[in-house]
């Protein structure tokens, strides 16, 4: 048996990290310390980016965690029996830089972020549209609520 037969047995096949829910490259390294509570997401963007992640996996605990206490609602955010598939995530950060220059001086501790999430339901695609507001406390960012531009 030739030596490189042996090698392409006993080497592990290359591993490829996970790529993460919200379009980042590896779930480990972008979503992942979020969901576990090992870091704190450090922006509006990064936050919104962990909680469309985990409504992907249907992380009710991270869901509610980073809502607002004053808008979180009472009943459970995630719906087991709901056949809802995520499809994926865009964020649009050109209303962000508008907004930026419209609204100045901008609070360090709010801010708006505007994204597409496309989903799907018993074989039907939709897409949700909304400009998410966030407020910062202690630290933390916390989703408020969201409007629906169309
Ligand atoms: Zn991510």
């Amino acid at each position: 048996m030739p030596a490189y037969a042996v090698a392409n047995l006993t080497m592990p096949p290359p591993t490829k990290p996970a790529a993460c829910p919200c379009g980042g490259a590896a779930f480990a390294t972008c979503c992942g310390p979020y969901l576990a509570g090992a870091a704190v997401a450090p922006s509006a963007e990064l936050l919104m980016r962990s909680r469309y992640t985990a409504y992907t996996l249907g992380d009710e605990t991270y869901l509610r965690a980073t809502w607002h206490p004053s808008t979180l609602p009472p009943g459970p955010i995630v719906d087991p029996d709901e056949r809802l598939q995520w499809l994926g995530l865009e964020v649009k950060s050109a209303l962000r830089l508008r907004q930026r220059k419209a609204n100045l001086p901008e609070s360090p501790d709010s801010d708006t972020v505007e994204f597409v999430a496309r989903y799907k339901i018993a074989g039907r695609a939709h897409r949700l549209h909304e400009v998410s507001r966030f407020v910062r406390e202690d630290g933390r960012w916390f989703y408020l609520d969201g409007s629906f531009p169309e």
